[in-house]
């Protein structure tokens, strides 16, 4: 029988850009359902790690392999870039991102953005596509908000109906990227909500977040980036709770 394949792997990841390597050599391995929770200062790559795993950033060392397939690669004069932009489109359709800023399309209301994907991407009927997108809004109470357009919605509900932007399809690992920093506190705690619905039901994520105490409950694996370098590596309660480094004391430290 064959293996369960594996949703997201990245090995000895390098990206600079000039001078600055931004990236020594990270690794990961996402088994089906795992949330793993990078942190560190900013700076430290996570966002660059994030980028380059679903190729909005080409690395220039390193594999990736989405769900038992290898990226491919082809050097060039400017340094290595996609082998193969199809494999590029079919790879990005299995990795959804979630971004700080939200990043609804603000042409189109809620509704349109859920459907935009499904419909020319997936190639799904409209009806087919609005049905699925009106019960991803309900999930995350977000279907009275269907025809309002972003700047009409409050950024907690933005960053909700980019949740659900994302779930329409029905990705393999979904990406996040600080998703509730640009958030006011009052508004935190409905997203992380959602996020945390995802996990216990099995999504396989990757999540770059300052807040610890959700990462200490979610993640399966929490992994400290400094200066481009996984520092520390572990279950939560190892990393957060026993810090190894003086310098993640430092970064885990409460701030005043
Ligand atoms: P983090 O998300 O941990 O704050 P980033 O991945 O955003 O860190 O950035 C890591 C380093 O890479 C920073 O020094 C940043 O200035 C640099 N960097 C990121 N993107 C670019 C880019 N497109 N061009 C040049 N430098 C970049
Ligand atoms: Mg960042």
């Amino acid at each position: 029988m064959a293996a369960t394949p594996i949703p997201l792997e990245a090995k000895g990841i390098k990206k600079r850009f000039g001078d600055h390597e931004v990236l020594k050599g990270i690794s990961l391995q996402a088994q089906k359902g795992d949330v793993i929770t990078l942190i560190g200062a900013s700076g430290s790559g996570k966002s660059t790690f994030l980028r380059c795993m679903n190729l909005l950033e080409q690395p220039d060392e390193g594999e990736l392999i989405v769900h038992n397939e290898t990226i491919g690669f082809r050097a060039t004069k400017h340094g290595r870039e996609p082998a193969d932009w199809k494999q590029v489109e079919r790879i990005r359709a299995k990795l959804s991102m979630v971004f700080q800023n939200f990043n609804l399309w603000s042409h189109m209301t809620l509704l349109e953005n859920v459907i935009e994907a499904p419909v020319h991407v997936l190639k799904k009927t409209r009806k087919q596509a609005i049905d699925e997108a009106r019960a991803l809004l309900d999930r995350v109470g977000l279907l009275d908000r269907a025809d309002y357009f972003p700047t009409q919605m409050s950024g907690g509900q933005q960053q909700r109906g980019a949740i659900a932007r994302a779930l329409a399809m029905d990705p393999e690992v979904m990406l996040f990227d600080e998703p509730t920093s640009a958030l006011d506190p009052e508004l935190v705690g409905d997203v992380l909500k959602v996020m945390r619905d995802l996990a216990d039901e099995g999504r396989t994520m990757i999540l770059v977040t300052h807040e610890i105490a959700f990462a200490r409950d979610v993640s399966s694996q929490v992994i400290y980036l400094h200066q481009g370098v996984v520092e520390e590596v572990g279950e939560p309660a190892d990393v957060l709770d026993n810090p190894r480094s003086e310098r993640l004391r430092q970064f885990l430290a409460p701030k005043h």
